[in-house]
């Protein structure tokens, strides 16, 4: 791993109804970045806030010399999209995402900086005395173990949001252009480098979560579809499984009735579980077949990039990249080799 050159910092901050704690985050947020040796811009996204979030906001980045940026959303789009419109607002090489409430301290972004000057892609952090209620906790619990079984990349904390990314993840984030998305985890598809450290966690002091348990949910099939579509796949399992379980019922069976006669068969009535077992597996491989199809389908429809380049090293000196051609409104890369080849629109 190498150093990682910095000129630039960007903090990205989602806010939605925080007018409470704005004028504390906007004060403590500048004085950490002024800690740093490097630029930096405050990117905060009012995602539609009903209170006066957006003029604070606006305020803020109006005064003269100000490092704030005010991007307003015209109504919420939740926590991840406004996110997002940070992201495709800022220009540094370091990207770091807290939340508006403060329970982040942004005291911490200095030390994260610092992980990302020694050349990790991401930087996560562990909430080492997580504030939250147990309703909150139990299910992140349960999630931070899903993921690491199904994405292998073992990270303690996903509900955390104050962490680091490098440029480059930035940017292959932006070109995922689904519509509902978990950062952390599409952060961590595209990295090579990650780290996590401890961090400090407050409590909210002002408002309450804008999480309902409506929302969690949704949060948390958000979190689930953008990192697999296994889910799908189980339905076939869960069919093959019980038309095979049917099948031996239906053999175990035969062999008991040829061994202990009619009287024991209860008239048929095991035989016609035996068959329900069947059909319903049956049913259930179907619906998995058809889970595979719209897999694909919301992988394709998604568009995800199919890879993501880090960086290519040869050796040899690059050849010059032939003039685009516009052919019938169709741009092509190939180049024509004479004039006669060229065509005119
Ligand atoms: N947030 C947002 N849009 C939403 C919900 C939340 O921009 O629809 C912001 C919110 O202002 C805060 C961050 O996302 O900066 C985290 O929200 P919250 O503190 O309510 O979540 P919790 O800490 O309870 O998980
Ligand atoms: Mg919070």
């Amino acid at each position: 791993m190498k150093p990682y050159p910095i000129h630039c910092v960007s903090i990205v901050i989602p806010v939605y109804n925080e007018e409470q704690s704005l004028p504390e985050l906007l004060r403590r947020t500048t004085a950490a970045c002024k800690q740093l040796a490097y630029e930096y811009e405050i990117i905060l996204v009012d995602d539609g806030s009903r209170d006066s979030s957006a003029q604070l906001l606006e305020e803020a980045a109006a005064e003269p010399g100000s490092q704030v940026v005010a991007v307003i959303l015209n109504r919420n789009y939740g926590q991840h999209a406004a996110i997002m419109a940070g992201f495709e607002q800022c220009r540094g090489d370091v990207v770091i995402t807290l939340d508006a409430d403060l329970q982040n301290p942004p005291e911490e972004i200095p030390r994260l900086v610092e992980q990302a000057a020694l050349g990790y892609d991401v930087v996560a952090t562990v909430r080492n005395n997580r504030q939250d209620s147990a309703f909150r906790r139990w299910p992140s619990r349960l999630i931070n173990l899903a993921v690491q079984r199904s994405t292998g990349v073992a990270m303690s904390d996903y509900g955390c949001m104050l962490r680091a990314y490098r440029r480059t993840i930035v940017d292959a984030m932006l070109a995922c252009r689904e519509r509902s998305t978990f950062i952390p985890i599409l952060a961590n598809s595209f990295a090579r480098h990650t780290t996590e450290i401890p961090v400090h966690h407050a409590e909210r002091e002002h408002g309450e979560s804008k999480y309902s348990a409506m929302r969690l949910i949704s949060l948390m099939f958000d979190l689930l579809t953008c990192m697999t579509t296994t889910p799908l796949r189980l339905l076939s399992i869960v069919g093959f499984s019980l038309a095979a379980l049917g099948m031996l019922f239906a053999f175990a069976l035969v062999i008991m009735r040829l061994a202990f006669g009619a009287d024991w068969a209860g008239d048929g009535m095991f035989v016609l579980f035996a068959v329900l077992f069947v059909f319903t597996g049956g049913q259930f491989i179907g619906m998995g077949l058809l889970g595979e199809y719209l897999g694909r389908m919301y992988s394709d429809v998604r568009a995800r990039p199919r890879f993501f380049i880090e960086k290519v090293l040869r050796n040899q000196p690059v050849p010059p990249v032939p003039p685009a051609v516009v052919v019938d409104g169709l741009v092509s890369s190939r180049a024509s080799t004479s004039p006669s080849d060229q065509v005119s629109s």
